[in-house]
C-alpha cells in the first residue's frame, strides 16, 4: 500500500499463520476482510516450524478448548486435506512407555485419552506393537490410529488461497506498528520495508499475531497482567523454543513410519522429545522444551551444538537404539507462545473477545490441528 492510501474493511487480522489465515477464510465469506503480516508470505514463524502433527485431543483437560478444539480439527483438516490437495497422512501415533517402571504414567495417559472420547484409542500388545514398529523396543504402548501428519506449510497455503478466493486483502511485508480506536473503530496504522505508513480501519480487530500477541495487545491499549474486577484476563505470554534433530541416514529413516512419542511431560509444559514422521518420509527428533528470557528473540538457525548433539542421540536411541551421532543433524526450530511461565504446567487456548477486539493467546500445540475449529469460534464470538 502507498503512503496515503487509507483502507476500510469490516475486520482486520494480524497474523498469517495458519492461525489468522484459517480466521480470514471462514471470515471472508460474510464480511470484508484484511489480513497484515510483517513477512513476505504466509507460515513465516510456528505455522512452519513445528512437528506437522495432527494431534487426536488426547492430553488436554477434558472440555478445555484444546481438548475440543483439536479433537474436532482432527477430524476436519483430514477432510481438507482431502479435498484441497494437502499432503497429509493418517499414519496414527504410538505413546510408549520404555520400561516397567512407566507404565503407571502411560496408564494415566490412556484413562485422560478415554476420558477424552479420543476415537479408537487403546492400549495394545506387545505383539500389535511389533507388528507396526518392529524397531521399538518398549515395555507398552497406547495405540492412536486417528492421529497423522501434514505438510503445515501447504496447509496454510491452501488457507490463504481460500482467503484469496473469498477477496481477502493480505498485505504482506507490512506490519501493524499502531493501533488507534476512532468511536469503536479501529485505526491501524501499518508500515511498510521501505517504511511507508499506511492506514486500515475496521470495526474489529483479529490478533492472531502468535509470538507477537501480548505486544499487539498492549498495542491496543490492554494491561498484560490482567485484572479479574475488570474481567481482563492475563495477556502476557512467554516463549519456549523447541528445537529438532534430523535422522538423515536414510536406512534409519525407513525404520519407523509413523510418530512415536514417550510419556508427556506436562510439567514442564511440552509432551517430551518425540519421533515424528514428515509427508515426505522424514524422521525427526525434537522439540526441546527451552524457557528463553525476556529480552531474547527468536532465531530460526539451529547451530550445530556438540551438547545439543548429545542430548538428542540420548532421547534418540530409547527410539533406535542403533542411532549414532553420525546420523543427526540439527533441524528446525520453532518457538511456542505460552501463557503459562515456567513449572507451571498446562494452560489452555486464550480466545477472548472485548467489544471489536479479539484475542489468540497461547495458541501453542495443538494450534495447527485445531486451525479450522479456531475460525469458527472466533467467526461466532463476531457473529
Ligand atoms: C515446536 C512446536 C511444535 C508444534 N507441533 C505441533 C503439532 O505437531 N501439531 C499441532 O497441531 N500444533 C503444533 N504446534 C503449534 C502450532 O504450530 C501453532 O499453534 C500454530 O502454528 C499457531 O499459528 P498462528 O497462526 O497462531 O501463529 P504464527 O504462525 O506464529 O503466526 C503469527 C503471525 O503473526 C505475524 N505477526 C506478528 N506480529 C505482527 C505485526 N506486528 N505485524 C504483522 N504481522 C505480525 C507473524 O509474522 C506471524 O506470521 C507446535 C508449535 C511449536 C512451536
Amino acid at each position: 500500500m502507498t503512503q496515503e492510501e487509507v483502507l476500510e474493511v469490516d475486520i482486520l487480522i494480524c497474523g498469517a499463520g495458519v492461525v489468522g489465515l484459517a480466521i480470514a477464510m471462514t471470515l471472508a465469506k460474510k464480511y470484508s476482510v484484511a489480513v497484515v503480516e510483517q513477512h513476505p508470505g504466509p507460515a513465516r514463524e510456528t505455522s512452519s516450524h513445528n512437528s506437522g502433527v495432527i494431534h487426536a485431543g488426547i492430553y488436554y483437560e477434558t472440555g478445555s478448548l484444546k481438548h475440543r478444539l483439536c479433537q474436532e480439527g482432527n477430524r476436519r483438516i483430514y477432510e481438507w486435506c482431502e479435498s484441497h490437495s494437502v499432503d497429509a497422512v493418517q499414519s496414527g501415533k504410538l505413546i510408549v512407555a520404555f520400561d516397567n517402571s512407566e507404565l503407571d504414567q502411560l496408564q494415566e495417559v490412556y484413562q485422560q485419552g478415554i476420558k477424552n472420547t479420543v476415537p479408537d484409542f487403546e492400549q495394545i500388545t506387545m505383539k500389535k506393537i511389533n507388528d507396526l514398529e518392529p524397531e521399538l523396543n518398549v515395555a507398552g504402548a497406547l495405540w492412536s490410529p486417528w492421529t497423522g501428519v501434514v505438510d503445515a506449510y501447504n496447509l496454510a497455503k491452501s488457507y490463504e488461497r481460500a482467503a484469496l478466493e473469498a477477496n481477502t486483502i493480505i498485505a504482506y511485508q507490512h506490519k501493524l506498528t499502531n493501533i488507534n480506536k476512532l468511536g469503536s473503530q479501529f485505526v491501524s496504522t501499518l508500515t511498510d520495508t521501505n517504511q511507508h505508513i499506511s492506514t486500515i480501519k475496521s470495526d474489529v480487530l483479529v490478533n492472531s499475531s502468535g509470538l507477537m500477541a501480548d505486544q499487539i495487545a498492549s498495542m491496543a491499549g490492554y494491561p498484560l497482567g490482567g485484572d479479574e474486577k475488570k474481567g481482563l484476563p492475563v495477556l502476557s505470554q512467554s516463549i519456549n523454543r523447541g528445537r529438532y534433530y534430523d535422522i538423515i541416514n536414510p536406512d534409519i529413516c525407513r525404520l519407523i513410519s509413523r510418530p512415536i512419542y514417550p510419556l508427556p511431560d506436562h510439567q514442564a509444559g511440552g509432551l517430551g522429545v518425540h519421533l515424528t514422521t514428515d509427508t515426505n518420509g522424514g524422521l525427526h527428533l525434537g522439540p526441546s522444551m527451552e524457557w528463553m528470557n525476556e529480552d531474547e528473540i527468536p532465531q530460526y538457525q539451529n547451530e550445530p551444538d556438540e551438547v545439543w548433539l548429545a542430548a538428542f542421540l540420548d532421547a534418540g536411541v530409547r527410539f533406535l537404539p542403533h542411532l549414532k551421532k553420525e546420523h543427526l543433524a540439527p533441524g528446525q526450530v520453532g518457538y511456542r507462545p505460552k501463557i503459562q511461565k515456567e513449572g507451571e504446567g498446562l494452560t489452555d487456548f486464550l480466545i477472548w473477545r472485548d467489544k471489536g477486539y479479539i484475542h489468540l493467546g497461547g495458541i501453542e500445540s495443538p494450534g495447527l490441528t485445531a486451525s479450522l475449529p479456531i475460525a469458527d469460534q472466533v467467526k461466532n464470538l463476531i457473529d
